[in-house]
């Protein structure tokens, strides 16, 4: 690493809980402890429930996510998108009525190959070996929005204005991110990281989304991936999804 690129590199390194299991202490993990988590997004029991939006408003909330109504400016970790827009090669003419007129829910999708991690110049977004989760490090984030252009699936927003007069109450377990910064979905990495699940998954009423350790061939996620048809967002671009649908 040239002497430029290390000190950007240092420069935003975070000494915040968020960035504890990132790459630095990568090493750290042993082949038994490594997991890879995902969800399992049953649209099924999903359209089930109109109109609801409880997995949005909890992630939101938990988050401190702005709610900015300016579409060019807003803020989006967890948000809906009809069918031909989420899953744009398995869309044909002939899909039943239910299927295109219920927008689906979708989020960062923990790619297994994340493109967006690849162009990040400081870092700041990585994946977790520990547990697969790309993570954010927003002090890292120099707002280069490389990232933004990378993600083939809209998952990033970038915080054109200040968050905090957006938000209605704020959570002081979770940063309030600044003007400047890209932020998305992370999984619920503090949550997870002391035994709960994801938010999304908890507000849930409907049990649409379930969420689990790919790697434990006892956990629901492997159950339902051995025994269900499921897709996943343009397979095409081999990205790997860690986010599956059962339709
Ligand atoms: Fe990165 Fe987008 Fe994949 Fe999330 S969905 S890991 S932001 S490429």
């Amino acid at each position: 690493m040239d002497r430029r690129k290390f000190l950007k590199v240092s420069g935003f390194a975070s000494l915040s809980g968020l960035a504890v299991n990132g790459p630095l202490n990568a090493q750290d993990n042993t082949s038994e402890k490594i997991k890879r988590f995902a969800l399992i997004i049953d649209m099924k029991k999903c359209r089930t429930q109109q109109n609801c939006s409880d997995c949005i408003q909890a992630c939101h909330k938990v988050h401190n996510v702005p709610d900015i109504k300016n579409k060019k400016h807003e803020i989006k970790w967890i948000w809906k998108e009809p069918f031909k827009n989420a899953f744009p090669t398995q869309s044909h003419e002939y899909i039943s009525n239910e299927e295109k007129n219920t927008p689906n829910i979708v989020l960062c999708n923990h790619c297994d190959s994340p493109p967006c991690v690849a162009v990040c110049p400081t870092q700041a977004t990585f994946k977790r070996e520990s547990d697969g989760i790309v993570m954010m490090d927003f002090h890292r984030c120099i707002g280069c929005r490389y990232c933004m252009v990378a993600c083939p699936y809209g998952s990033r927003s970038f915080n054109w204005e200040e968050a905090k007069p957006y938000i209605k109450e704020i959570n002081d377990n979770f940063p309030v991110r600044t003007k400047g910064v890209v932020e998305k979905c992370d999984l619920c990495a503090e949550r997870v990281e002391t035994g709960q699940i994801p938010a999304c998954v908890e507000a849930c009423k409907a049990n649409a989304i379930i969420f689990g350790d790919l790697k434990d061939p006892n956990s629901e996620v492997r159950k339902i991936l051995n025994t269900t048809d499921t897709i996943r967002r343009k397979p095409h671009l081999h990205t790997l999804p860690n986010v599956y649908y059962i339709m």
